[in-house]
């Protein structure tokens, strides 16, 4: 695989407030995500480096062999990843419709921007118990909407589906659970309100080149 660089192992700041993605995702829940899942997800996959080869590769070369390391690593590496991403792929002044390029490619693998939602609310809906939906590229350069169980994400070797993820969302309980209680499909409608459209396809075009 090709090289790549090494992550800082730092704790990352969430890009806005805690209040920013109301009404659609409330304060209480982002504080206690980050604050409290995020942060845990880090220390426990720190812990479970530090001192180790692995402190000295980034997470998609981690990710590329998981399935030989830790579940410690897997698990705590993949919430650490996972959330990371899905605060960047969110924001206030969210929403619409992505543009360019990427809605080129939507419209080429889904066929229209409205059928990519309906997969993408489906494989969050679908997902039984906790994990993630995701919209990847995938080697060919195609896109695909998939899912993973737990902290899973399609840049593990051990993916069904594999490939860059662009957009990420959480469904596990402890996303939505202070506001929608047990209406996932709510919680995954309001999502589209909080997308931040332009950092999706600037991961796209990070994917192309
Ligand atoms: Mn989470």
């Amino acid at each position: 695989m090709s090289q790549c660089e090494r992550t800082s192992w730092e704790f990352p700041a969430l890009p806005y407030a805690y209040n920013a993605l109301e009404p659609y995702i409330d304060a209480q829940t982002m504080e206690i995500h980050h604050t409290k899942h995020h942060r845990a997800y880090f220390d426990k996959f720190y812990a479970a480096i530090q001192g180790t080869e692995l402190e000295s590769l980034c997470m998609k070369h981690i990710f590329s062999m998981v399935s030989t390391l830790p579940l410690a690593v897997r698990n705590n590496g993949g919430g650490f990843f996972n959330h990371k991403l899905f605060w960047k792929v969110m924001g206030p002044n969210g929403g619409g419709e992505p543009q360019g390029a990427l809605a080129e490619a939507i419209n080429q693998s889904f066929g229209s921007f409205e059928k990519f939602k309906t997969l993408f609310n489906e494989a969050a809906a679908n997902r039984f118990g906790s994990g993630w939906a995701w919209l990847i590229v995938k080697e060919d350069g195609s896109l695909a909407v998939t899912s993973t169980a737990n902290q899973d994400n399609p840049l593990m070797d051990i993916a069904e589906v594999k490939g860059f993820p662009i957009l990420a969302l959480d469904v596990w309980e402890h996303a939505y659970y202070l506001k929608y209680q047990n209406r996932r499909p709510e919680y995954v409608s309001a999502f589209w309100n909080v997308v931040n459209w332009s950092a999706v396809t600037e991961r796209f075009e990070k994917a192309s080149q």
